[in-house]
């Protein structure tokens, strides 16, 4: 099969889903390539959380950017249904960093994002029985909530077939054909693919298929536990989504009787992307019950339902890596590092505009260009919170 396009995109994950309609939208002849199925990677196994609060000001931009698609998904993508639920965010951390809180809200007001800081009092108005006396303030957007992820990538990919892309799933990209230092497409399990760009936007795969173009991106599998409870009888569901850096824990309400909780800490770093999923180990299992329960005691009478693992990669610090590089055509936009479903929208937008334009105009996402870290210009926030997973 020899199929000519102008951008090949490596991934329907729903950065690639993303990238690949904002290209079509441009009128670019696309092609998806993806080795199993929309949202196969760390898309179908995501969180969903949807919120802005960054300690980095071109993510909290990205994220910004993001916002309005889950808000009016139809009115933006015109395909499909990434089904946000508003539910509000609450970003607690410990006293030690409330300053740096302070100064991220501020900064976050500036980009424009509604965002306030509130007392431990009003936190407890927006879920009775939550512990509020360790920390003074914790910032609140009441916009952000959750959405489906895999719906978010399967509306994204239907709205770009709906502008000409062409989506060719169970189809492995084996590496990026290149002449005098120039892409010309790749080989497939599925035969030759032919374009003058092709991006990488395979996930913790990503730099196995750098690295066919002799790309090195210092990417790892970063894996990543979630668990359903089931709440108390009584107990509703009607609370925000709460990143609770204290308890190193996060979680979400999930339909009417649930609740999704993840870990900060205790993800595995390093080792094949290809190895097997591994079940949800009992120790995980009780180390979020304990963490949600410090946090939430009335949890104490919740019953784990299910848990499931998920792969994104990871870089050394912890942000995408964006832009070209190596020959001429071959694009990154991989090792989102456990964040990076919020931001595909204005991710996409983004590298669209890089692609086709030259530049990224919508957010200067320049310096997330893999040169950084061999120039050892790691993406730091301008008031950091430190690393995320531990
Ligand atoms: C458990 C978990 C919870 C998370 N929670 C959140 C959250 O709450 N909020 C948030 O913003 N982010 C969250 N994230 C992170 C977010 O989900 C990811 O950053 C995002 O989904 C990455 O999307 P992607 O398209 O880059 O990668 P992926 O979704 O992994 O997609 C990559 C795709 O490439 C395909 N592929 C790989 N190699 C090849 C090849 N050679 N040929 C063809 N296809 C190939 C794979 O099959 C896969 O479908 C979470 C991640 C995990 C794992």
């Amino acid at each position: 099969m020899a199929t000519t396009a102008d951008v090949i995109v490596v991934g329907a994950g729903v950065q690639g889903a993303s990238l690949a309609f904002h290209l079509a939208l441009r009128g670019a002849r696309v092609v998806v390539l993806e080795r199993g199925t929309v949202a196969a990677g760390a898309t179908g196994r995501s969180s969903g959380f949807v919120r802005m609060h960054y300690d980095l000001e071109s993510e909290v931009r990205l994220a910004a950017v993001s916002h309005p698609y889950f808000l009016n998904w139809l009115g933006h993508v015109g395909a499909g249904d990434c089904e946000f639920v508003r539910t509000g965010f609450v970003q607690i951390v410990p006293e030690a960093l409330e300053p740096a809180l302070r100064a991220n809200v501020a900064m976050q007001q500036r980009v424009g994002v509604d965002t306030r800081l509130i007392a431990p009092s009003d936190l407890e108005a927006l879920m009775p029985g939550i512990r509020a006396d360790d920390f003074t303030v914790a910032a609140y957007e009441p916009a952000s909530g959750y959405a489906d992820p895999s719906g978010t990538a399967g509306g994204f990919i239907a709205a770009a077939r709906a502008h000409g892309a062409q989506f060719v799933g169970g189809c492995s990209v084996q590496s990026v054909t290149v002449e005098t230092n120039r892409v010309t497409g790749v080989s497939t399990s599925r035969g030759e693919f032919s374009a003058p760009v092709v991006v990488d936007a395979a996930g913790a795969w990503s730099a196995t298929l750098a690295a066919t173009v002799g790309v090195e991106v210092p990417l790892e599998p970063w894996r990543h536990e979630t668990a359903y409870f089931g709440l108390p009888d009584g107990r509703s569901a009607r609370f925000p989504i709460v990143i609770d850096t204290p308890n190193d824990v996060y979680f979400r309400p999930e339909g009417r009787d649930l609740m999704l909780v993840g870990l900060e800490v205790a993800s595995e770093i390093g080792g094949s992307p290809d190895r097997p999923e591994r079940a949800i180990g009992q120790s995980v299992v009780e180390l979020m019950a304990s963490r949600v329960c410090e946090r939430v005691p009335w949890m104490a009478g919740g019953t784990y339902r299910t848990g499931h693992d998920g792969q994104d990669g990871i870089t050394p610090d912890e942000r995408p890596v964006l832009g070209p590089a190596g020959p001429d055509g071959f694009f990154l936009a991989c090792g989102f590092s456990g964040t990076g479903f919020k931001t595909a929208p204005g991710v996409g937008l983004a590298m669209s505009e890089w692609i086709l334009d030259g530049r990224p105009t919508t957010v200067d996402i320049t310096p997330y260009g893999l040169e950084r870290f061999a120039e050892g210009r790691h993406l730091v926030g301008e008031h950091p919170y430190g690393t995320f997973w531990r």
